[in-house]
């Protein structure tokens, strides 16, 4: 078997599409939603991937509040920067782009921003409700992990899921989604025993560790569809002295040959996770001024 080839990146642009569609109808009734990007500091892949967001928030039709604070920015100067935001009428999302500088308790900033702009998904209200089944927002790469499984597969109930990773970005919320699909939910992590057993019962398998190419194909079920959320840069001698590569945490040939469905990567959750920011954005933008969310 070679699995079908989920392409997160064409997804993404006709999901990007459709939101600037439904943007364009909101802006017919005066509603411009508003995101606000808070980068603190001078990381190189952090100032790329918010200059991504903010050029593709434009290219939706929304508006964009760009905030960059130098890296010795203090803590009481983020959390008043968001204080401000969540006080601005015109700001509909509040981002704050991690990993912040070691000064800055990134929790107590995430937990300042106001849930109704979380369009992150990280505040921990926001995080109760998926976990209740209640709305709000949920974090952008897992929901469009969700979004890319629901694209080959639309019924999940009964199946067998394995996650990968159980941080508060990623492998947690996948957890709770999948389980408010009804599979019956396995997150797996960096003490669980007999990792390659367990991955073989998934019927769903999603990868969210950060260990290049660490899920073999013979841990892989013939049939299941996996979801390879890992960005890791590797040494790519073919390409020269000193050239890199990005591999995922799946070793994506192998995988392919047993499973039915799989994301690339690069190409495949990537390209979802600003779409869902986007999406969220227009989300906090209806709910904020009472206008009905429209469908995508
Ligand atoms: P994290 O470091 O916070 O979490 C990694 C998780 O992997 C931990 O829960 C840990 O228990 C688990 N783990 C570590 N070693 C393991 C092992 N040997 N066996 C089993 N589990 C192990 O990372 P994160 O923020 O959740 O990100 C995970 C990966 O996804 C990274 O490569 C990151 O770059 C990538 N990522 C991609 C996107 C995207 O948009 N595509 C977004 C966020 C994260």
């Amino acid at each position: 078997m070679t699995a079908h080839l989920i392409d997160g990146k064409a997804f993404a642009e006709s999901f990007r599409a459709r939101i600037g569609e439904a943007v364009a109808g909101l802006r017919g009734q005066g509603v411009t939603p508003g995101l606000a990007v808070v980068l603190v500091g001078d990381n190189p892949a952090s100032q790329i991937y918010v200059r991504n967001k903010m050029r593709q928030t434009a290219e939706a039709g929304m508006r964009s509040f760009d905030h960059t604070l130098p890296a010795t920015a203090t803590e009481a100067e983020v959390l008043a920067l968001v204080a401000k935001l969540n006080a601005d009428p015109d700001v509909d999302g509040v981002l704050v782009q991690l990993p912040l500088p070691p000064q800055i308790d990134a929790q107590r900033v995430i937990e300042a921003i106001d849930p109704a702009k979380d369009v992150d998904g990280f505040h921990p209200v926001n995080a109760g409700r998926l976990m209740t089944g209640v709305p709000g927002f949920v974090s952008c790469t897992p929901l469009g992990c969700l979004l890319l499984i629901k694209s080959v597969r639309r019924e999940l109930a009964g199946l067998d899921a394995v996650v990968i990773g159980r941080s508060n970005i990623v492998g947690k919320p996948m957890g709770q989604l999948l389980l408010a699909q009804s599979c019956t939910v396995t997150i797996a992590h960096s003490r669980t025993r007999d990792l390659a057993d367990v991955c073989r019962r998934a019927d769903i398998l999603v990868a969210a560790v950060g260990r290049p190419e660490m899920v073999r194909g013979d841990w892989v079920k013939p049939g299941a569809i996996v979801i390879d959320v890992g960005i890791n840069r590797v040494p790519n001698p073919a390409a020269g002295e000193g050239k890199t590569r990005i591999v995922g945490d799946v070793a994506f040939e192998e995988a392919r040959a047993v499973a039915s469905a799989i994301t690339p990567v690069p190409g495949g959750v990537g390209p979802m996770t600003i779409a869902c920011l986007l999406r969220n954005t227009l989300e906090a933008a209806c709910l904020r001024r009472g206008v009905p969310m429209p469908a995508l």
